[in-house]
């Protein structure tokens, strides 16, 4: 056991008696929670599994001054090959249930969004068709109002259920959010999404398919789904698409040890087989300085670092 991990362990006994033995893992590799599939052991894997543990598990790391992180399906996160010292509270691996009155879908915050909308789908509401290919949890996806296609969370979200930094457990309405590109309420104050809840309206469910083939062929046409990484690595710069400023760069293909550049879509880093997450900073880094470089527009990464 490592110095940071015994310093732990009266917070692990702590977190054991809240979410049970079998939900606290010790030096989880993050390599297998992240899409990325790099990261190192996190000190501490906690999985809650109803709104009252996750906020008794934010209370008792709070209490006893130790870091934690809330993870979602990791799709959009890079995690350090040092790992985390500190707890993960692994929302998305416990919070899973949903439930539909009328054309309102309340989901919890682990839902996979793909299986969000699919779900839509097959009731006959649309609305979500633009999530289908978006492999985050609907959790993640409040945080950076996630979006594809024209489509976004806020267009179709009513509200959500949170954890306030001082433990309150609240109903906000969309309107409250702040939701922006890429931006939340939820992440400029630290809220804790426990679920969502979808307004959506009733359609026809062959064509709500229809949409969502069209929107993955047209993914599968254009991003390297066949291997690792956490999506666009970058933000939309105002008045320019990132992947064109990179290729443009010149640096499709640019690659440090497992990571590079795709050759299919340049927004992308990818995994080509044993990165480390040193290489895929090295690239992130590289691509950031080129690009200011050659355009004098500094890239701003849409993923997110951690540890
Ligand atoms: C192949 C691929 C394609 C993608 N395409 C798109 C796309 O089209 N559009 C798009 O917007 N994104 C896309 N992404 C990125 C990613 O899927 C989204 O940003 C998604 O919303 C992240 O959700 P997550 O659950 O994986 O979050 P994580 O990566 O686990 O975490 C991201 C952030 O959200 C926070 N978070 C997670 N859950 C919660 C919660 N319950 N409460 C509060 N904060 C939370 C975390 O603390 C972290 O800061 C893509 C990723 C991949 C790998």
């Amino acid at each position: 056991m490592s110095e940071s991990e015994s310093a732990r362990e009266p917070l692990a006994w702590r977190l054991r008696a809240i979410v049970g033995e079998q939900n606290v893992l010790e030096s989880e590799p993050m390599s297998e929670h992240t899409t990325f599939r790099v990261g190192g052991p996190a000190d501490l894997y906690v999985i809650p599994e109803d709104a009252g543990e996750v906020r008794d598990v934010l209370r008792a790391c709070d209490e006893d001054g130790v870091e934690r992180f809330v993870l979602g399906r990791g799709s959009d996160l890079l995690v350090s090959d040092e790992g985390y010292r500190g707890v993960i509270v692994a929302v998305a691996d416990g919070l899973v249930g949903v439930t539909v009155d009328g054309a309102e879908m309340t989901c919890e915050a682990g839902v996979d969004l793909r299986e969000a909308s699919e779900m839509a789908c097959e009731l006959g509401l649309s609305g979500l068709e633009f999530a289908c290919g978006i492999p985050g949890s609907v959790g993640g996806a409040c945080f950076m109002n996630a979006g594809a296609y024209g489509g976004c969370v806020a267009d179709v979200l009513k509200s959500v259920r949170v954890v306030s930094p001082d433990g309150s457990i609240d109903t906000l309405g969309v309107d409250e959010l702040e939701l922006g590109y890429r931006r939340s309420r939820v992440a400029s104050e630290g809220l804790v999404v426990l679920s969502a809840t979808f307004a959506l309206e009733k359609g026809d469910p062959e064509k709500i398919r229809a949409t969502m083939d069209d929107l993955m062929r047209r993914r599968e046409e254009k991003q390297p789904l066949e291997l690792p990484s956490a999506g666009s690595t970058f933000k939309r710069p105002e008045g320019h698409f990132a992947g064109k400023l990179i290729m443009d760069a010149g640096l499709m293909g640019y690659q440090v040890g497992g990571a590079a550049v795709s050759r299919k879509h340049a927004g992308f880093v990818v995994n080509l087989g044993g990165a480390t997450s040193a290489d895929v900073h090295a690239v992130i880094e590289h691509v950031q300085d080129e690009v200011e470089r050659q355009f004098g527009v500094r890239l701003e990464p849409e993923v997110r670092f951690l540890g």
